[in-house]
Protein backbone atom coordinates (compact mmCIF):
# COMPACT_ATOMS: atom_id res chain seq x y z
CA UNK A 1 0.00 0.00 0.00
CA UNK A 2 1.32 3.46 -0.50
CA UNK A 3 1.23 5.52 2.42
CA UNK A 4 1.07 9.33 1.83
CA UNK A 5 3.92 11.57 3.01
CA UNK A 6 1.74 13.93 4.23
CA UNK A 7 -0.01 11.61 6.70
CA UNK A 8 1.09 12.51 10.42
CA UNK A 9 1.93 8.71 11.23
CA UNK A 10 4.17 8.38 7.85
CA UNK A 11 6.81 6.48 9.40
CA UNK A 12 4.99 4.12 11.26
CA UNK A 13 2.93 3.33 8.43
CA UNK A 14 5.82 2.46 6.64
CA UNK A 15 7.53 0.30 9.12
CA UNK A 16 4.10 -1.49 9.47
CA UNK A 17 4.20 -1.87 5.80
CA UNK A 18 7.69 -3.21 6.07
CA UNK A 19 6.80 -6.13 8.26
CA UNK A 20 3.62 -6.87 6.66
CA UNK A 21 5.60 -7.46 3.50
CA UNK A 22 8.30 -9.12 5.90
CA UNK A 23 5.63 -11.46 6.47
CA UNK A 24 4.33 -12.45 3.01
CA UNK A 25 8.24 -13.00 2.12
CA UNK A 26 8.39 -15.34 4.96
CA UNK A 27 10.74 -13.59 7.19
CA UNK A 28 8.54 -12.27 9.94
CA UNK A 29 6.45 -14.60 11.51
CA UNK A 30 2.96 -13.56 13.12
CA UNK A 31 4.35 -13.24 16.36
CA UNK A 32 6.81 -10.63 14.75
CA UNK A 33 4.23 -8.21 14.45
CA UNK A 34 3.05 -8.66 17.68
CA UNK A 35 6.32 -8.32 19.69
CA UNK A 36 6.31 -5.03 17.06
CA UNK A 37 3.57 -3.87 18.53
CA UNK A 38 4.87 -3.75 21.97
CA UNK A 39 7.75 -2.37 20.81
CA UNK A 40 5.69 0.59 19.18
CA UNK A 41 3.79 1.53 22.66
CA UNK A 42 7.46 2.19 24.39
CA UNK A 43 8.03 4.28 21.22
CA UNK A 44 5.40 6.62 21.56
CA UNK A 45 6.20 6.89 25.35
CA UNK A 46 9.64 8.18 24.41
CA UNK A 47 8.18 10.55 21.92
CA UNK A 48 9.56 8.72 19.01
CA UNK A 49 12.52 9.41 19.25
CA UNK A 50 16.49 8.99 20.49
CA UNK A 51 17.00 10.27 23.87
CA UNK A 52 19.70 11.44 25.64
CA UNK A 53 20.52 7.86 27.34
CA UNK A 54 20.04 6.21 24.16
CA UNK A 55 22.79 8.02 22.78
CA UNK A 56 25.46 7.18 26.12
CA UNK A 57 24.48 3.51 24.97
CA UNK A 58 25.01 4.21 21.62
CA UNK A 59 28.47 5.47 22.27
CA UNK A 60 29.38 2.86 24.77
CA UNK A 61 28.53 0.32 21.99
CA UNK A 62 30.36 1.58 19.32
CA UNK A 63 33.39 1.53 21.17
CA UNK A 64 32.88 -2.08 22.29
CA UNK A 65 32.68 -3.10 18.84
CA UNK A 66 35.78 -1.40 17.74
CA UNK A 67 37.39 -2.89 20.82
CA UNK A 68 36.04 -6.94 19.71
CA UNK A 69 38.35 -9.47 18.23
CA UNK A 70 35.29 -10.96 17.23
CA UNK A 71 31.82 -9.06 16.69
CA UNK A 72 28.25 -11.13 15.64
CA UNK A 73 25.53 -8.93 15.12
CA UNK A 74 22.42 -11.27 15.48
CA UNK A 75 19.46 -11.13 13.10
CA UNK A 76 16.06 -12.07 13.47
CA UNK A 77 12.83 -11.77 11.28
CA UNK A 78 12.10 -8.33 12.40
CA UNK A 79 15.71 -6.73 12.34
CA UNK A 80 15.96 -8.31 8.90
CA UNK A 81 12.48 -7.14 7.72
CA UNK A 82 13.19 -3.74 9.55
CA UNK A 83 16.92 -2.52 9.29
CA UNK A 84 19.01 -5.44 6.79
CA UNK A 85 20.91 -2.33 5.11
CA UNK A 86 22.04 -0.41 8.02
CA UNK A 87 23.00 -4.14 9.77
CA UNK A 88 25.28 -4.52 6.60
CA UNK A 89 26.46 -1.15 7.11
CA UNK A 90 27.31 -2.22 10.53
CA UNK A 91 29.00 -5.41 9.77
CA UNK A 92 31.23 -3.25 7.53
CA UNK A 93 32.17 -0.49 10.04
CA UNK A 94 32.85 -2.85 12.16
CA UNK A 95 34.10 -6.25 10.47
CA UNK A 96 31.59 -7.82 12.45
CA UNK A 97 29.66 -11.19 11.28
CA UNK A 98 26.42 -11.60 10.28
CA UNK A 99 24.30 -14.61 12.20
CA UNK A 100 20.87 -15.85 11.46
CA UNK A 101 18.96 -16.65 14.55
CA UNK A 102 15.14 -17.48 15.16
CA UNK A 103 12.60 -18.46 18.20
CA UNK A 104 10.68 -19.85 15.27
CA UNK A 105 13.62 -21.80 13.25
CA UNK A 106 13.56 -23.27 9.78
CA UNK A 107 16.27 -23.70 7.22
CA UNK A 108 13.61 -22.45 4.81
CA UNK A 109 13.08 -19.49 6.41
CA UNK A 110 16.90 -18.82 8.07
CA UNK A 111 18.06 -18.91 4.07
CA UNK A 112 15.04 -16.56 3.59
CA UNK A 113 16.22 -13.63 5.95
CA UNK A 114 20.15 -14.27 4.51
CA UNK A 115 19.16 -13.96 0.72
CA UNK A 116 17.37 -11.12 1.59
CA UNK A 117 20.47 -9.49 3.77
CA UNK A 118 22.73 -10.49 0.48
CA UNK A 119 20.74 -8.61 -1.34
CA UNK A 120 21.36 -5.35 0.02
CA UNK A 121 25.46 -5.92 0.08
CA UNK A 122 25.89 -9.21 3.12
CA UNK A 123 29.27 -10.83 1.78
CA UNK A 124 28.47 -13.86 4.06
CA UNK A 125 25.82 -15.20 6.28
CA UNK A 126 26.70 -17.36 9.15
CA UNK A 127 23.54 -19.44 11.05
CA UNK A 128 22.15 -21.70 8.13
CA UNK A 129 23.55 -25.20 8.27
CA UNK A 130 27.34 -24.25 10.21
CA UNK A 131 24.90 -23.50 12.99
CA UNK A 132 24.10 -25.70 15.93
CA UNK A 133 22.32 -26.35 19.53
CA UNK A 134 25.65 -25.24 21.49
CA UNK A 135 24.16 -22.49 23.85
CA UNK A 136 23.65 -23.94 27.20
CA UNK A 137 20.60 -23.09 29.12
CA UNK A 138 18.36 -22.93 26.40
CA UNK A 139 16.15 -25.93 25.16
CA UNK A 140 14.71 -24.12 22.17
CA UNK A 141 15.76 -23.20 18.63
CA UNK A 142 17.69 -19.99 19.99
CA UNK A 143 20.25 -21.99 21.08
CA UNK A 144 21.36 -22.56 18.00
CA UNK A 145 24.39 -20.53 17.25
CA UNK A 146 27.60 -20.92 14.57
CA UNK A 147 30.65 -21.58 15.56
CA UNK A 148 32.52 -19.34 13.91
CA UNK A 149 30.42 -16.43 14.79
CA UNK A 150 27.74 -16.20 17.90
CA UNK A 151 29.49 -19.43 19.94
CA UNK A 152 33.45 -17.89 19.36
CA UNK A 153 31.62 -14.05 19.86
CA UNK A 154 33.60 -11.79 22.17
CA UNK A 155 30.69 -9.01 21.82
CA UNK A 156 27.09 -9.74 20.17
CA UNK A 157 24.61 -7.66 19.23
CA UNK A 158 21.24 -8.65 19.36
CA UNK A 159 17.82 -6.86 18.96
CA UNK A 160 14.09 -7.52 19.25
CA UNK A 161 15.25 -10.30 21.37
CA UNK A 162 13.48 -12.42 24.45
CA UNK A 163 15.06 -12.15 27.42
CA UNK A 164 16.46 -15.70 27.69
CA UNK A 165 18.86 -15.66 25.00
CA UNK A 166 20.76 -12.34 26.31
CA UNK A 167 20.98 -13.90 29.80
CA UNK A 168 22.50 -17.60 27.87
CA UNK A 169 25.37 -15.28 25.99
CA UNK A 170 26.21 -13.04 28.81
CA UNK A 171 26.74 -16.21 31.17
CA UNK A 172 29.09 -17.39 28.45
CA UNK A 173 31.03 -14.34 29.55
CA UNK A 174 30.20 -12.24 26.00
CA UNK A 175 29.45 -8.38 26.08
CA UNK A 176 25.80 -7.90 24.58
CA UNK A 177 24.72 -5.05 23.24
CA UNK A 178 20.38 -5.26 23.04
CA UNK A 179 18.70 -3.07 20.97
CA UNK A 180 15.22 -2.68 22.59
CA UNK A 181 12.20 -0.13 23.04
CA UNK A 182 11.53 -1.42 26.50
CA UNK A 183 13.24 -0.42 29.40
CA UNK A 184 11.83 -3.20 31.42
CA UNK A 185 12.62 -6.23 29.16
CA UNK A 186 14.45 -9.06 30.46
CA UNK A 187 16.65 -8.25 27.79
CA UNK A 188 17.22 -4.40 28.49
CA UNK A 189 18.22 -5.63 32.12
CA UNK A 190 20.20 -8.27 30.99
CA UNK A 191 22.67 -7.01 28.47
CA UNK A 192 25.53 -5.06 29.30
CA UNK A 193 24.46 -2.21 27.26
CA UNK A 194 21.29 -1.65 26.56
CA UNK A 195 20.02 0.77 23.68
CA UNK A 196 16.51 1.85 24.11
CA UNK A 197 15.27 2.94 21.15
CA UNK A 198 13.78 1.80 17.75
CA UNK A 199 16.02 -0.07 15.74
CA UNK A 200 15.37 2.14 12.55
CA UNK A 201 17.01 4.85 14.31
CA UNK A 202 19.47 3.38 16.59
CA UNK A 203 21.58 1.19 13.53
CA UNK A 204 22.31 4.44 11.69
CA UNK A 205 23.37 6.26 14.79
CA UNK A 206 25.28 3.30 15.98
CA UNK A 207 27.17 3.47 12.12
CA UNK A 208 27.70 6.86 12.47
CA UNK A 209 29.10 6.46 15.97
CA UNK A 210 31.30 3.54 14.90
CA UNK A 211 32.70 6.12 12.31
CA UNK A 212 32.82 8.74 14.67
CA UNK A 213 35.15 7.02 17.33
CA UNK A 214 37.28 4.75 15.31
CA UNK A 215 40.14 7.28 15.08
CA UNK A 216 40.52 6.97 18.87
CA UNK A 217 43.54 4.53 20.69
CA UNK A 218 42.08 1.41 22.32
CA UNK A 219 42.83 2.81 25.92
CA UNK A 220 40.61 5.64 24.76
CA UNK A 221 37.98 3.41 23.69
CA UNK A 222 38.57 1.31 27.14
CA UNK A 223 38.10 4.33 28.85
CA UNK A 224 34.62 4.86 27.20
CA UNK A 225 33.39 1.22 28.06
CA UNK A 226 34.93 1.67 31.53
CA UNK A 227 32.93 4.79 32.30
CA UNK A 228 29.52 3.22 31.51
CA UNK A 229 26.95 2.35 33.88
CA UNK A 230 23.93 0.20 31.91
CA UNK A 231 22.22 0.56 35.02
CA UNK A 232 22.57 4.31 35.32
CA UNK A 233 21.27 4.34 31.64
CA UNK A 234 18.60 2.35 32.36
CA UNK A 235 17.11 4.54 35.27
CA UNK A 236 17.11 7.30 33.29
CA UNK A 237 15.27 6.48 30.57
CA UNK A 238 12.43 5.70 32.85
CA UNK A 239 13.26 8.59 34.49
CA UNK A 240 13.26 10.75 31.19
CA UNK A 241 9.78 8.38 30.56
CA UNK A 242 7.95 9.63 33.93
CA UNK A 243 8.88 13.07 33.23
CA UNK A 244 6.90 12.84 29.81
CA UNK A 245 4.56 11.76 31.69
CA UNK A 246 4.09 13.92 34.31
CA UNK A 247 4.80 16.84 31.52
CA UNK A 248 2.05 15.65 29.37
CA UNK A 249 -0.21 15.31 32.63
CA UNK A 250 -0.16 18.82 33.54
CA UNK A 251 -1.03 19.89 29.99
CA UNK A 252 -4.47 20.50 28.16
CA UNK A 253 -4.16 16.55 25.77
CA UNK A 254 -7.07 17.22 23.79
CA UNK A 255 -6.35 17.81 19.90
CA UNK A 256 -8.16 19.82 17.95
CA UNK A 257 -10.26 18.88 15.29
CA UNK A 258 -8.61 19.18 11.73
P1 LIG B 1 12.02 -10.13 27.54
O1 LIG B 1 12.00 -11.64 27.40
O2 LIG B 1 13.37 -9.55 27.27
O3 LIG B 1 11.40 -9.59 28.80
P2 LIG B 1 9.82 -9.78 25.65
O4 LIG B 1 9.16 -11.00 26.12
O5 LIG B 1 9.10 -8.48 25.62
O6 LIG B 1 11.20 -9.50 26.35
P3 LIG B 1 9.80 -10.22 22.83
O7 LIG B 1 8.35 -9.91 22.78
O8 LIG B 1 10.31 -11.48 22.25
O9 LIG B 1 10.41 -10.09 24.24
O10 LIG B 1 10.70 -9.09 22.15
C1 LIG B 1 10.33 -8.00 21.56
C2 LIG B 1 11.08 -6.85 22.20
O11 LIG B 1 11.54 -6.03 21.15
C3 LIG B 1 10.15 -6.03 23.07
O12 LIG B 1 10.80 -5.67 24.26
C4 LIG B 1 9.86 -4.78 22.23
O13 LIG B 1 9.76 -3.64 23.04
C5 LIG B 1 11.12 -4.70 21.37
N1 LIG B 1 10.87 -4.09 20.05
C6 LIG B 1 9.86 -4.34 19.19
N2 LIG B 1 9.97 -3.61 18.07
C7 LIG B 1 11.11 -2.89 18.20
C8 LIG B 1 11.80 -1.95 17.36
N3 LIG B 1 11.33 -1.59 16.17
N4 LIG B 1 12.96 -1.42 17.83
C9 LIG B 1 13.45 -1.77 19.04
N5 LIG B 1 12.84 -2.64 19.88
C10 LIG B 1 11.69 -3.20 19.48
Amino acid sequence: MRIPRSHPRYWSLVTREKLVEGLREGIVVPQGLIAHGRGECFDYLLGETTIPPALKAIRAAAAALLLARNPVISVNGNVAALAARHVVELAKATGAKIEVNLFHWSLDRAKRIARHLTAVGAERVLGLEDARPAIPGLDHPRARASPEGILSADVVLVALEDGDRTQALRRMGKIVIAIDLNPLSRTARTASITIVDNIVRALPRLVDAVNELRRLRREELEAILKSYDNDAVLREVVDYIASRLRELASRRLALEPG
